[in-house]
């Protein structure tokens, strides 16, 4: 026997607006010029891309900042498929963490110029411990988007 299940359709307006406050600022203001920037923890020598005001691990101020390599390491990806509403993105696209050349922590973000039809073609060219590159936007208005995405070298 089928259940039947009945559903609410309506729409929710939620405008959001975020300050980035002067670390995030400069980050993005690195990536507009095409510096990846990040933050360096006196205390446990972290370097914390995205650029961190503080070291969540010491709790401690941060101001040594330090530019990053533009190449990485995949930590771990995902391939999304599945469209929802509200995606900054139409599927297929790829996500993944990179672990930046000189940084400590990974680094999220879109990986791209590959072949994303089938799960296969993925795995065929990306898997835990590949190395990328950051290929830039045309436009760099400031956002993390001023990187298109990272792409398999
Ligand atoms: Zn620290």
């Amino acid at each position: 026997m089928t259940k039947e299940y009945r559903t609410l359709h309506t729409t929710v307006n939620l405008p959001y607006e975020l300050a980035f406050g002067a670390t995030l600022t400069r980050f993005f203001d690195g990536l507009s010029a095409e510096k990846i920037l990040g933050t360096r923890c006196p205390k446990c020598s972290r370097v914390l891309v995205p650029a961190r005001s503080f070291c969540p691990r010491c709790f401690i101020d941060l101001d040594d900042w330090v530019e990053v390599g533009q190449t990485g390491t995949v930590e771990t990806w995902s391939l999304v498929s599945y469209e929802y509403i509200g995606m900054a993105k139409t599927p297929p696209y790829i996500t993944g963490l990179i672990r930046l050349d000189g940084a400590d922590v990974s680094f999220t973000h879109l990986i791209g110029g590959i072949d994303m039809s089938s799960i296969d073609q993925v795995q065929s060219r990306l898997a835990i411990g590949t190395r990328v590159k950051a290929v830039w936007a045309t436009e760099k208005p400031g956002s993390i988007f001023d990187i298109e995405y990272f792409v398999p070298i």
